[in-house]
């Protein structure tokens, strides 16, 4: 079956970081009056390149719903060509327009609403920016339920640290949220948290258990359990390049984690 194609017009387009070349987009679907979809589910985005051929590529998207209009954060890849036609601002004035499907995706958040970790590197803060939007929106009702959710944001430089001043506002609203950007080649000068982020993940693990009296490794669930009687106080969101997703899955592995705690979006 065909899929619906959309078509987007670029609304604002801003540069958050230089270094990393990375943009915050927002778009509308003037077709729409809405565009519903799930925080954490992602577009294609459908364009030709230059040799005719019609590319897809898939971009989390970085806002919760609203309205007819939705979010990207993209980051330029080198020789990569979607991230490139995005980024390219002569290519991609404000006005201009691309095509899109979805939403698509099955990283969304579990509810009613645990406390949940949510884990990133990179771009991979746009879906967690959308569940905390939804979570914690502005102008309406929290719907967080006064659950722990934690951001653990992992990134080398302090340059590249996506949106910080929007989470820092949210943890000084928010006393249940907390943000944990880490930086792996952190300048001197950077008072943060340092390094990878498993070792944040591995400490917010074993603070958790502690506070509860819990044993860890956490005692194993009979595989026999139907999927519909597993019951998790606590999730795991993680998303980024595979090799970071993979690392913070095996960690939780080791700590007892069902795998049906831990949701995951792989980039590449
Ligand atoms: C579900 C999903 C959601 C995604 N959401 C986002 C998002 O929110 N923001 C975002 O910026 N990207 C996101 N991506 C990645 C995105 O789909 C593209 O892969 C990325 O923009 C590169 O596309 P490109 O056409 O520029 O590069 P391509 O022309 O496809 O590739 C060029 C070169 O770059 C390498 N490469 C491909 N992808 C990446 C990557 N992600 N990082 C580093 N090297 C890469 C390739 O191996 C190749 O060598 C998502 C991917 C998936 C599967």
């Amino acid at each position: 079956m065909a899929r619906e194609l959309y078509t987007a017009r670029l609304e604002s387009k801003v540069c958050i970081s230089k270094v990393a070349q990375c943009y915050h987009f927002a778009f509308v679907i003037d077709e729409l009056e809405s565009f519903p979809y799930a925080p954490g589910q992602f577009v294609s985005a459908v364009a030709e390149d230059a040799k005719g051929k019609m590319q897809t590529r898939a971009y989390s998207i970085a806002s919760a719903p609203n309205k007819n209009i939705f979010e990207l954060c993209v980051n330029r890849v080198e020789e990569g060509f979607f991230s490139n036609h995005l980024a390219d601002l002569p290519d991609l004035p404000i006005g201009s327009k691309i095509q899109i499907h979805g939403p698509h995706g099955h990283f969304v958040l579990h509810e009613p609403v645990t406390d949940s970790i949510l884990v990133c590197t990179g771009t991979g803060i746009a879906p967690m920016r959308g569940f905390t939007q939804w979570l914690f929106p502005e102008d309406g009702p929290d719907r967080s339920d006064g659950k722990e959710i934690w951001l653990v944001y992992g990134t080398r430089h302090e340059t590249d640290i996506y949106y910080k001043e929007e989470f820092e506002a949210l943890e000084k609203r928010k006393p249940n949220f907390h943000y944990l950007p880490t930086l792996s080649r952190a300048a001197d000068s950077w008072g943060g948290l340092r390094g990878h982020v498993q070792a944040h993940v591995t400490r917010i693990v074993e603070e958790r258990a502690a506070q509860f009296g819990l044993t860890l490794p956490q005692p194993a669930i009979d595989p026999a359990t139907p999927a519909a009687e597993l019951n998790f106080d606590i999730y795991t969101y993680i998303c980024g390049l595979n090799f970071m997703v993979s690392g913070v899955r095996e960690l939780l592995a080791e700590f007892g984690w069902h795998k049906k705690q831990v949701v995951f979006e792989r980039y590449d």
